[in-house]
C-alpha cells in the first residue's frame, strides 16, 4: 500500500520552491480514478485514495512542495507567479523507466497564492480531466489526469461551485517560467543547476554535444514546433499560452480557457480574456517562437565563451523555429487530405482547402472526417454539403484529385483515418458535462471521456458526439474559472 516515490527535484536548492503541504478539505469523495493511466506511471491504486487525492493524508515518501516560476503573462512580465493552487506530492519511476511528477491541483494555498484561494471549482478540474485525458488518446503531448476527487467544501467564484482537486501527472512541471524565474534574479548559479537538471531529466541525449546549452535549446525548439502543428491539426487553440504555461519538456499543459474549434477560422479565440487574439489558432506559432526566444534569453550567460557570439548562435537556433514548424504543419496536413508523397506544392493545396473552409466556417473535424468518407465511397456530397457555396471546393477537389492520382488508396485511407479525428472534446459538450457535474452529476462526464478514449474509431452508438453543436448550442467564449 505504498507508493515508490523517488524524488529528485526536492534535492534542488531551496530557492527552488517552497515546501508545503495540502491544506485538508472537509470532506474527500472520488469521483474519478484514471486505472489505465495509474498502471503506465506504477502507481498502486489502492495506495492512492480519496484522502491522499484530496490532500489530508500525505503518503510516505511524500515531499509536498509548491514550485517557483516567472512567466510572460499576455506579453507583461512577472517574476514572481509559482504554483499557488497545485502542489507537487513528489515523483514516481514507471516501469517504462519514465519519471513523472504526482501534483495535486486545487489543493489550498501556497506561498505563491498572492490573493487566491489555492482552490479549484471542479467545473475547470473536469475540463482539463477530459481536454488532457483527450489530447492524449489524440497522440498529442500533454500532461495527464490521475483523478478527480470533490472536497465536500464550497468555492467562491462569480458563483459558489463545489470544490475539487485534480491529481495531474506530467514529465515534470518545469515550464519556460521556471528558467525565467532565476533569470529575474541574476542567479546564474540556479541557471545551470536548472539546465543540468532539465537535460539529465528530459534530454539527456544532449549532453553529449559540443554545447549542451545549445543543443538543448534547439530539442526545445523542436519538439514545441511539431507540438503547436499537431494542437493546429486537430483544431485546438490553448487560450493562455503564456510563458508559464510552456513546458520544457514539450508537453501541453494547464488546460484554461482552451477550445477545440468547431467552425473553422483561422483567426478563431476563445478565451474571454483574450481580447487582442493573442493566442487565436493561427497566430499559436509566432506565439510558441516569442516563448522561446524568452526561454533562450535565459541560457546564453550558460554558454562558454564570448557573449556577443553565444547570443549568435541562440538566435541562430531560435531561427531554426519557422522552419520547423511549417514542415511539421504541411506534413500533417497533407497526412490529413491523403497524401502519402511529398511534393513542394502540397503546402499550397492545404492552404487552398483551408481559405475555401474559411469562406463558409465549416466545421473542421467533421471535414476532414468526411473528406476521409470521401475517399472511401467515391462520393463527395456528404463534404460538398458542408459548404456554403460548394464550388470554391469542387474546385479545389478537382485539384486535390489530380494530385493523388496514382497513389494507393488503402494506404490513404489508413492515413486519413489515424491523422482524422472522429471526436473531439466539442465545447458545447463539455458545457453539458460541467453543467451536471455541479450538480452532482457525473454520468455525462464518464460518457464523454469514453467515446474519447478512442477518437479515431468510428463508434456509431455514439454518432451524436460526432455533431456540431446547434446554432442555440454553439460557445463563442471560454473562461479560466480557476
Ligand atoms: P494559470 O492561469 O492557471 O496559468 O495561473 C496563473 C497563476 O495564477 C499561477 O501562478 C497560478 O498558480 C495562479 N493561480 C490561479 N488560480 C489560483 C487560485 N485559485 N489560487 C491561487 N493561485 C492561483
Ligand atoms: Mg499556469
Amino acid at each position: 500500500m505504498l507508493i515508490a516515490f523517488d524524488n529528485s527535484y526536492s534535492k534542488l536548492p531551496e530557492r527552488f520552491y517552497s515546501r508545503q503541504n495540502p491544506t485538508p478539505v472537509a470532506d474527500p469523495a472520488l469521483v474519478r480514478f484514471n486505472t489505465t493511466l495509474a498502471a503506465e506511471i506504477g502507481v498502486n491504486a489502492e495506495a492512492l485514495g480519496p484522502e491522499v487525492l484530496a490532500g489530508n493524508r500525505i503518503p510516505t515518501g511524500a515531499e509536498p512542495m509548491a514550485l517557483g516560476y516567472a512567466g510572460h503573462q499576455f506579453g507583461h512580465f512577472v517574476p514572481q507567479l509559482g504554483d499557488g493552487r497545485a502542489i507537487l506530492l513528489g515523483e514516481v519511476v514507471g516501469p517504462d523507466g519514465i519519471r513523472r511528477d504526482i501534483q495535486l491541483k486545487g489543493s489550498g494555498p501556497t506561498f505563491y497564492s498572492r490573493d487566491g484561494d489555492g482552490r479549484a471549482a471542479i467545473g475547470p478540474v473536469i475540463r482539463e480531466f477530459v481536454v488532457s485525458e483527450a489530447m492524449a488518446a489524440l497522440g498529442i503531448p500533454t500532461t495527464r489526469a490521475l483523478a478527480v476527487v470533490t472536497t465536500g467544501e464550497r468555492v467562491i467564484r462569480e458563483q459558489t461551485l463545489p470544490g475539487a482537486i485534480l491529481a495531474r501527472v506530467a514529465p515534470s512541471h518545469i515550464r519556460v517560467g521556471t528558467f525565467q524565474f532565476h533569470f529575474a534574479r541574476g542567479d546564474v548559479e540556479a541557471l545551470r543547476l536548472l539546465t543540468d537538471y532539465v537535460i539529465e531529466r528530459h534530454y539527456p541525449e544532449v549532453a553529449t554535444a559540443a554545447s549542451p546549452v545549445l543543443a538543448l535549446l534547439e530539442s526545445v525548439v523542436a519538439r514545441q514546433a511539431a507540438l503547436v502543428a499537431r494542437w493546429m491539426q486537430v483544431g485546438f487553440i490553448h487560450g493562455v499560452m503564456n510563458t508559464d504555461n510552456m513546458s520544457i519538456s514539450g508537453e501541453t499543459i494547464d488546460y484554461g480557457p482552451c477550445a477545440f474549434m468547431d467552425g473553422y477560422h483561422p483567426g478563431r479565440v476563445f478565451s474571454s480574456i483574450d481580447r487582442q487574439g493573442r493566442y487565436a489558432w493561427d497566430n499559436q506559432p509566432q506565439i510558441a517562437h516569442w516563448n522561446l526566444s524568452r526561454f533562450a534569453q535565459t541560457l546564453v550567460a550558460l554558454i562558454p565563451g564570448d557573449q556577443e557570439k553565444a547570443n549568435r548562435d541562440a538566435q541562430m537556433v531560435l531561427n531554426t523555429f519557422p522552419e520547423a514548424f511549417s514542415r511539421a504543419f504541411s506534413s500533417g496536413f497533407t497526412r490529413k487530405i491523403g497524401i502519402l508523397t511529398s511534393r513542394s506544392e502540397d503546402s499550397d493545396l492545404v492552404n487552398a482547402l483551408l481559405g475555401v473552409m474559411a469562406e463558409s466556417e465549416v466545421d473542421f473535424t467533421l471535414l476532414f472526417h468526411r473528406l476521409t468518407d470521401s475517399v472511401e465511397t467515391g462520393d463527395d456530397a456528404a463534404v460538398r454539403a458542408l459548404f456554403n457555396n460548394p464550388e470554391g471546393f469542387d474546385r479545389w477537389a478537382e485539384r486535390w484529385r489530380r494530385r493523388t492520382v496514382g497513389e494507393d488508396a488503402k494506404a490513404r485511407i489508413l492515413a486519413m483515418r489515424a491523422a482524422n479525428p472522429v471526436f473531439i472534446p466539442r465545447n458545447h459538450r463539455l458545457e453539458e458535462v460541467i453543467a451536471a457535474a455541479n450538480n452532482g452529476d457525473y454520468a455525462p462526464f464518464k460518457r464523454v471521456t469514453a467515446v474519447l478514449a478512442r477518437p479515431y474509431e468510428q463508434q456509431p452508438e455514439n454518432a451524436t458526439y460526432e455533431n456540431p453543436p446547434e446554432p442555440d448550442e454553439i460557445v463563442h467564449a471560454t473562461f479560466c474559472g480557476t
